[in-house]
């Protein structure tokens, strides 16, 4: 297994651990770069706070799409909360059967997060596209012109066609090892240029070894795309890191 110090998991639900101060702090001594992200804009400050005192974690304020039929109600939250971050996430749309009846109000909460983010710029945000590639990545193109914010692609299904409209947009693809289990996933995955890719695992929704991923678990991601590109998993992940720098110049902070 390589190295974990150096390593991105650009998806991760700390607060969603038993212990969240313990996984932030492991993920510090792993000195894996984690964004935590947030489901609601209450969970907002509570991670910003533990994540601020680390150097490798970093917080997102999100509005998660499957509890905006609850949460829609926390916008005016979400957007006060704006001014304290660059990182946007988790927000985005589902259209997967449970969710699909607040799929209208969804769309509502995120043209207004994106307006939000275009307005403020120099944002980076993770976007959720479950059963929902197209329209998210026409809510992108209509709401967050490409010189006002970067999209990483979080857990991302769509076809290979989707997947070259959101490359043509900008977008940026964070990869975790169950979306590599899926072949038609895979072949879409393979096909995305490497400058784009990051890596995340989507912690504690996800495994390993039969217990929920931790960030430092990424290793298993960067492993896995490295075979697939036939590259050696130190050179894989060093590129990883690169590509956070560049996505993080663009809009303002190094990584
Ligand atoms: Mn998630």
């Amino acid at each position: 297994m390589i190295a974990t110090s150096g390593l991105v998991d650009f998806h991760c639900h700390l607060d969603l651990y038993p212990d969240h101060q313990a996984i932030v702090r492991e993920s510090e001594e792993a000195g894996v770069f984690t964004l935590a992200v947030t489901t609601t804009p209450r969970a907002w400050s509570r991670n910003q706070e533990l994540a601020q005192a680390t150097r490798h974690v970093r917080a997102a304020l999100g509005l998660h799409p499957q509890l905006v039929a609850e949460r829609a109600s926390e916008l005016p939250l979400w957007e006060a909360h704006l001014t304290e971050t660059r990182y946007v996430g988790e927000v985005g749309l589902d259209a997967g059967p449970r969710f699909y009846k607040s799929f209208d109000l969804q769309k509502q909460v995120f043209e207004h997060v994106l307006r939000c983010c275009a307005k403020a710029g120099n944002k980076v945000i993770t976007v959720h596209s479950i059963r929902a590639a197209k329209a998210v990545l026409d809510h992108i193109e209509a709401y967050l012109p490409p010189s006002q914010g970067r999209v990483v692609l979080h857990w991302f299904t769509g076809s290979k066609a989707e997947a070259k409209r959101a490359v043509e947009m900008g977008c940026y693809f964070s990869i975790n090892a169950s979306m590599l289990d899926n072949e038609r996933h895979a072949t879409m995955i393979a096909a995305i240029p490497l400058d784009r890719l990051l890596t995340e695992t989507d912690g504690p929704f996800t495994k390993t070894a039969e217990r929920p991923s931790k960030p430092a678990d990424v290793a298993v991601v960067v492993e896995a795309l490295s075979r697939l590109h036939a590259m050696s998993a130190p050179t894989f992940a060093t590129m990883v890191r690169s590509n956070l720098r560049s996505l993080l110049e663009q809009s303002g902070e190094g990584a």
